[in-house]
C-alpha cells in the first residue's frame, strides 16, 4: 500500500483507542468536562452498564451554538491556547480529544445553552459523522448522550464484561471523582434506578461523611485528620489507621491538584511512613489531596492523564513522608507497646 493520510474519522478512533478503553473511561471524560465548565450538579444516568446509553447533564457555562462543531472536533479545546498553559494546566481536560474520541465510536449528541441565551441548541454525531447544528431544549448547562458505545468497534466491543462489572467501574470512577469535588452534588442512576446520590459538603465533618460514602461507614472512626503546609505545598485529607489497613491496595485515593494519579514517588512516601505501624502485607487506606504550583508538575505524561511527573521528586517524596509519619506518630507510640494477643 502506498503511504496515505489516514482519513479523520479513523484517526479519531485510533486515539480513541489510547482512552475509551470501557464505559467507564468516556464517564470520566465526560463528568470532567463538567467539572471544567464549574458544574454544582452533576446527573450521571446509565443503561445496561453504559454500553446501551451514557448520560450526563450538568448546570454548568454551556457552550456557545457556533462552538458545538469544534466541541466535538479533535485538536479543539477552549483550555489551553499555548505551551505555557500547557506548563501551567489547571483544569482536568486539555487535550481536545475527548469528544472527538467518544463520538467517533458511538452514537452521539450534545446539548447545550449558555446563560442568557434565547434557545439551546444541539449536535449529533453518529460514528464520526457530524451532522448539523439544531435548536433544542435545555436548561442553561450541557447534556451528553452517548448511545451504543463500539457499535462500529466489534473488536473493543468484545472485550466489555457484564453489565454488572462495568456498571462497577463507572460507579468507582464517580467515586474517586466526588472525593475530589466535594461541593459537586453528583447523581448516578443505573436502568432508570438511582444508585448514589452525593450531597456537597460545605463543611469539614459534611466532607467526612462524603468520605464514608464511598470508603464505608467505619473510615471516620479509623481514621486521622492531615493538614499541613510548607514550601508553597499542601497536603490535606485522611489516613486510615493500622486497623482500617486491608490486604488490597484498592482504597488509596491520592490527588495532586484535584487529579486522581498513581505515582511511584507518593506511593514509596506512604508506604514507607507506615512502614512501621503496618503489618506485612497489609495496606492502608487514604484520602489525600496535595496541592502545589501546577508549574511544579507535568500532567500531560499519558493521555488518560492518570500519571504525572513531579519536577522536584525528592522535595515532594520527603514532605509527604514526613507529614504522614508525624500524622501517624501516636500510632506508632501505641504500636510500640508489646502486643497483648
Ligand atoms: P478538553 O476537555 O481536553 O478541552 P474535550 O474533547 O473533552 O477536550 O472537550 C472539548 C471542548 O468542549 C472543551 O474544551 C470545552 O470547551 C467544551 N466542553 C466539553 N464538555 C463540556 C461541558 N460539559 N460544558 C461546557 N463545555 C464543554
Ligand atoms: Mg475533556
Amino acid at each position: 500500500m502506498p503511504i496515505r493520510p489516514l482519513p479523520p474519522e479513523l484517526i479519531n478512533q485510533i486515539a480513541a483507542g489510547e482512552v475509551i478503553e470501557r464505559p467507564a473511561s468516556v464517564v470520566k471524560e465526560l463528568v470532567e468536562n463538567s467539572i471544567d465548565a464549574g458544574a454544582r450538579r452533576i446527573e450521571v444516568d446509565i443503561e445496561q452498564g453504559g454500553v446501551r446509553l451514557i448520560r450526563v447533564r450538568d448546570d454548568g457555562g454551556g457552550i456557545p451554538r457556533d462552538e458545538l462543531p469544534l466541541a466535538v472536533a479533535s485538536h479543539a479545546t477552549s483550555k489551553i491556547g499555548s505551551f505555557d498553559d500547557l506548563e501551567r494546566v489547571s483544569s482536568m481536560g486539555f487535550r481536545g480529544e475527548a469528544l472527538a474520541s467518544v463520538s467517533s465510536v458511538a452514537r452521539f449528541s450534545l446539548t447545550s445553552r449558555q446563560a442568557g441565551d434565547d434557545s439551546a441548541w444541539r449536535i449529533e454525531v453518529d460514528g464520526g459523522r457530524m451532522q448539523d447544528v439544531r435548536p433544542a431544549q435545555h436548561p442553561q448547562g450541557t447534556t451528553i448522550e452517548v448511545r451504543d458505545l463500539f457499535y462500529n468497534v466489534p473488536a473493543r466491543r468484545k472485550f466489555l464484561r457484564a453489565e454488572r462489572t462495568e456498571f462497577a467501574h463507572i460507579d468507582d470512577l464517580l467515586k474517586s471523582l466526588a472525593l475530589a469535588r466535594e461541593g459537586v452534588d453528583i447523581r448516578l442512576s443505573h436502568n432508570g434506578k438511582p444508585v448514589r446520590l452525593l450531597k456537597p459538603a460545605r463543611d469539614e465533618n459534611a466532607a467526612l461523611a462524603r468520605v464514608a460514602e464511598v470508603l464505608g461507614p467505619e473510615f471516620p472512626g479509623q481514621a486521622l485528620r492531615v493538614e499541613h503546609e510548607a514550601a508553597g505545598m499542601r497536603l490535606s485529607g485522611w489516613v486510615g489507621l493500622p486497623t482500617a489497613s486491608r490486604s488490597q491496595a484498592d482504597q488509596q485515593y491520592f490527588y495532586v491538584n484535584g487529579r486522581l494519579v498513581r505515582d511511584r514517588i507518593v506511593a514509596h512516601a506512604v508506604r514507607q511512613a507506615y512502614a512501621d505501624v503496618l503489618f506485612h502485607g497489609r495496606h492502608p487506606v487514604f484520602v489525600l489531596f496535595l496541592e502545589l504550583d501546577p508549574a511544579g508538575v507535568d500532567v500531560n505524561v499519558h493521555p488518560a492523564k492518570n500519571e504525572v511527573r513531579f519536577r522536584e521528586q525528592r522535595l515532594i517524596h520527603d514532605f509527604l513522608f514526613r507529614t504522614l509519619h508525624e500524622a501517624l506518630a501516636q500510632t506508632r507510640a501505641g504500636a510500640a507497646l508489646p502486643s497483648a494477643e
